[in-house]
Order: structure tokens, then C-alpha cells, then sequence
């Protein structure tokens, strides 16, 4: 893609199974897709066209599973998930901003995600404490259930909303 066209690469960390993949593949129905060209181009890269203000940009996603060297990924967006249902993954999400922060700084746009919401009974992770870190780390958050497709077209807009910004604060 050319320099200054809407083409935005978005990785998508955090520990395994917080909903990683499920989340990928529900953006892939969103309402905002602005013609069917969601391709998949191998198990963990899907890319979408999305019409957004009038506005149409490409979003790729990199299901990156735990193994990613952020030096060595070129990303536009950085899209960090945990379970809202399992600490661990939220410690691991931390860690991960932390390092974001250090290795990236604030000139990408960097969105937590707490996922699982639909498992109420068993949230182990507070909405304040996750905003907390959110606003310690430049990042925004959400929560989402992947699979309930709650919350994930809002994640989806969001994202892309905040990757313009980043690009054309104003
Ligand atoms: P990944 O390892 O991060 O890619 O996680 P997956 O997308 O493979 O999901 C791991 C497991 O969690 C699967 O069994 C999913 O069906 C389940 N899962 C994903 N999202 C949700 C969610 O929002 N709520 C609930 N209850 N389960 C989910
Ligand atoms: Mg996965």
C-alpha cells in the first residue's frame, strides 16, 4: 500500500485463550465492513474494509499469540486482551502495555480489551481497575464478549477512531 493510504495493520496480543482469535473472526461480521472482501489469508491474518465516516480504510489483523517481538512487528495499532474472568490474563495484559510503552511509546494507538464480559459470576477483574491501567499505560478500554458479539462492532470503531487520532490529533 501507498504512504498515505487508509491501510492500518493491528495486532492483536494477549495470553491464550482470553478470545484472541474468536474476537478476529466476530470483527469479520461487523456492520461496518464496507463490502465483503474479509479475506483470510492464513490462520492468524484477516483483513476487512471498513467505512467509517464516509471514509474507508483497510484494517489488517495479526493474531499474534504470545510469541511476538513488538521490535520486530510494524503495527498502526496494538489491540491488548484479557478475560475478565481469569487475573492471570490481566496481569499478562499489563505486562504487555508496559512494555508497549517502553518499546513503542504513545504514538500508536494501544486498546485493552476485557473480554469474557458475559461471564458476570465469575469476574475476577474490575471495570475501574482495568480503566486504571488503561489510563497508566495511554490506552483505551473496553469490554467485550467475543462470543456473544457484544460490544465488538463498538471495539472495531473505536479502534479505527483512535488510529485516525493518533494519526491527525485535532
Ligand atoms: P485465543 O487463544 O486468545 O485466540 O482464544 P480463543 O478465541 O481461541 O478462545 C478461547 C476459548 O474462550 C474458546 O473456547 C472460546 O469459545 C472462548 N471464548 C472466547 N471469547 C469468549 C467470550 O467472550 N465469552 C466466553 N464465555 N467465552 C469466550
Ligand atoms: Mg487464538
Amino acid at each position: 500500500p501507498e504512504a498515505n493510504s487508509s491501510y492500518f495493520k493491528v495486532v492483536v496480543l494477549g495470553a491464550p485463550g482470553v478470545g484472541k482469535s474468536t474476537l478476529t473472526h466476530q470483527f469479520m461480521t461487523s456492520e461496518y465492513i464496507a463490502f465483503d472482501t474479509s479475506t483470510e489469508q492464513s490462520e492468524r491474518e484477516y483483513t476487512v474494509s471498513v467505512l467509517l465516516n464516509g471514509e474507508e480504510s483497510t484494517m489488517e489483523f495479526l493474531d499474534a499469540e504470545n510469541e511476538v517481538d513488538l521490535h520486530e512487528v510494524k503495527a498502526d495499532a496494538y489491540m491488548v486482551v484479557f478475560s475478565i474472568a481469569h487475573r492471570d490474563t490481566f496481569d499478562t495484559a499489563v505486562d504487555l502495555l508496559a512494555e508497549l510503552l517502553l518499546d513503542i511509546g504513545t504514538d500508536r494507538a494501544t486498546i485493552l480489551v476485557g473480554n469474557k464480559a458475559d461471564l458476570v459470576r465469575k469476574r475476577k477483574v474490575k471495570t475501574e481497575e482495568a480503566l486504571d491501567a488503561a489510563l497508566q499505560y495511554d490506552a483505551k478500554y473496553t469490554e467485550t464478549s467475543a462470543a456473544l458479539n457484544h460490544n465488538v462492532d463498538e471495539l472495531l470503531v473505536g479502534m479505527l477512531n483512535q488510529i485516525r487520532f493518533k494519526l491527525n490529533p485535532s
